[in-house]
């Protein structure tokens, strides 16, 4: 019942969802990786200390730091945590994991939206009406 067309397009059907398996199962590596994500984005911030006479009061370029703190959004409003030195490199790599992370999730879901896409393809082709078997003259 099945037509060599049919066929051919269900053929090229498969492969492609092979080939977005394959990308899906790449991605899905990723995504499941056991580093953490910090939330937030870097803020480098200049302090004035408010010590009377300080060079930090003469000018912006004088303020003391550069500090850099994490800005993160809790309940609509925005939170700065100040990172000690040594916590630095880890949450600087957290933050661009965390990134990644959204990045790749979102390539995810446009690789469920084509296979979405796909299988109606796939059912489509697939999808025949019998003919109906000639009656015979009465
Ligand atoms: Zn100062």
């Amino acid at each position: 019942m099945i037509r060599a067309r049919e066929q051919q397009a269900i053929s090229r059907c498969r492969k492609q969802v092979r080939a977005l398996q394959s990308e899906r199962e790449a991605l899905e590596a990723n995504l499941l990786s056991r580093e953490p994500l910090v939330e937030g984005s870097l803020v480098t911030i200049r302090k004035v200390c408010g010590k009377a006479g300080c060079r930090c009061a003469t000018s912006k370029r004088m303020r003391h730091g550069p500090f850099l703190s994490l800005s993160i959004l809790r309940r609509g409003q925005t939170r700065r945590i100040h990172l000690p030195k040594p916590w630095e490199e880890q949450v600087r790599a957290g933050v661009e994991k965390a990134r990644r992370y959204r990045k790749a999730h979102q390539q995810w879901r446009d690789l469920e939206r084509r296979m979405g896409v796909l299988w109606k393809q796939v059912e489509r082709y697939r999808k025949h009406v019998p003919y109906e078997p000639k009656q015979k003259g009465r």
